[in-house]
């Protein structure tokens, strides 16, 4: 174990989130460095910070592995402020926040807050990176009470995303306060928590009081965000399973990135692993063009390969939907390889054994 024998330091997700590996020199006790790496750290982390808890850090598989999936997630690289690898791309290119600081409401029935821009792991992949420097550990009461009177005048809004940074990081104080006065609202239907710790720090689901707390709550679901099969590990497993004894269902939202789940056997086995685990895989997102992590980009292609991949090869049900985010606020488009085409009278099918199917109508 890293920086501890002490089994209950370990599964104390204070003693995790006190004990992050935050400095260069910690961070080559554990994990061999490049040259390059080393040279630039400081500039790269100045410019978006880095973290990771020990818990999240033990998952390297191999200290010299340079393309171990869990090390390319969050070892600072200097493509993160090369002008020409981040060529094209935007802090915000989705055009999160609106007139509210923290507040997008882009779909008609459906509202994210923003409660904090602290997390446990900084992700060199985020698509909020423009906010790790901000650091603010929990944003201030009365800036929650103007999204709370929003949402309240606001009847057409039936779904809450609680987001950030990451919501399960904050106190269980905090947390209570948030989810009393958003399940007060009559018109809201859905609260949905945005966090990682699932998979960064799942000891934090070792706190019972916490799931005591969560689950007074009959609106509350968790999205979650696992990459790589290599995430889903005993700890993984055992917060799943407290979230889902407390009556809260757990849907993954992946992201597809460059050289960490870019293959189709690692996201076939993403989503196998995440179904054993009683984790439904909701969305695989396609890289958005965001400065400080556009090279973890692939192509549309690969991820419709993928895609088309899984079919007939995975259980119906844990089959996400593949999707972009356009850019400017226009909101998801879901991307699906086609699997049949109109003729003059009728339709074409592409079976999943590759066989041609047509009927006529
Ligand atoms: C993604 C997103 C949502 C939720 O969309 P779902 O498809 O329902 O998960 C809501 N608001 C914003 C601004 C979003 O980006
Ligand atoms: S936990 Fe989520 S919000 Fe936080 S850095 Fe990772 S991807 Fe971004």
């Amino acid at each position: 174990m890293i920086k501890t024998n002490n089994e209950n330091d370990w599964n104390n997700w204070r003693w995790q989130l006190q004990n992050r590996i935050t400095s260069l020199e910690e961070l080559r006790e554990y994990i061999h460095l490049t040259n390059e790496e080393i040279k630039y750290f400081k500039d790269v982390s100045e410019e978006y910070p880095f973290a990771v808890t020990p818990y999240y850090l033990s998952l390297v598989k191999d200290p010299k592995d340079l393309k171990d999936p869990i090390r390319l997630q969050i070892v600072p690289s200097l493509l993160e402020i090369d002008p020409v690898a981040q060529k094209n791309s935007h802090p915000n290119a989705l055009n999160e926040e609106g007139f509210i600081k923290g507040l997008t409401h882009r779909y008609e029935d459906r509202a994210l807050i923003s409660v904090t821009s602290y997390c446990g792991v900084y992700c060199r992949h985020c698509m909020r990176k423009r906010i790790f420097k901000e650091g603010t550990h929990a944003i201030p009461k009365e800036l929650l009470d103007i999204y709370f009177d929003y949402i309240k005048s606001h009847k057409n809004i039936k779904d809450v995303l609680i987001s950030g940074g990451d919501p399960l990081t904050l106190d269980n104080e905090r947390l209570k306060y948030i989810l009393d006065n958003l399940s007060s609202i009559e018109h809201l239907e859905v609260i949905r928590i945005g966090s990682r710790v699932i998979v960064t720090l799942p000891q934090r689901l070792y706190d019972e009081d916490l799931l005591d707390i969560l689950s007074k709550y009959d609106k509350l679901w968790i999205n979650t965000h696992f990459n790589h099969p290599n995430e889903i590990t005993k700890e993984s497993k055992e917060a799943v399973l407290r979230l889902l004894k407390a009556g809260i269902p757990v849907n993954n939202q992946a992201v597809l990135l460059k050289d960490v789940n870019d293959e189709k056997e690692t996201i076939l086995e993403l989503m196998r692993k995440l179904l054993s685990i009683k984790v439904k895989p909701q969305y695989l997102f396609h890289c958005d063009p965001i400065t400080g992590a556009i090279h973890f980009k692939t192509s549309i292609e690969k991820g419709l390969e993928i895609m088309d991949y899984l079919r007939g090869r995975l259980s119906g049900f844990g089959i996400p939907t593949y999707a972009i985010d356009l850019p400017g606020g226009k909101g998801k488009v879901p991307l699906t390889p086609s699997h049949f085409k109109k003729l003059g009278n009728g339709y074409e099918f592409i079976a999943f054994d590759k066989s041609v199917v047509i009927i006529e109508e």
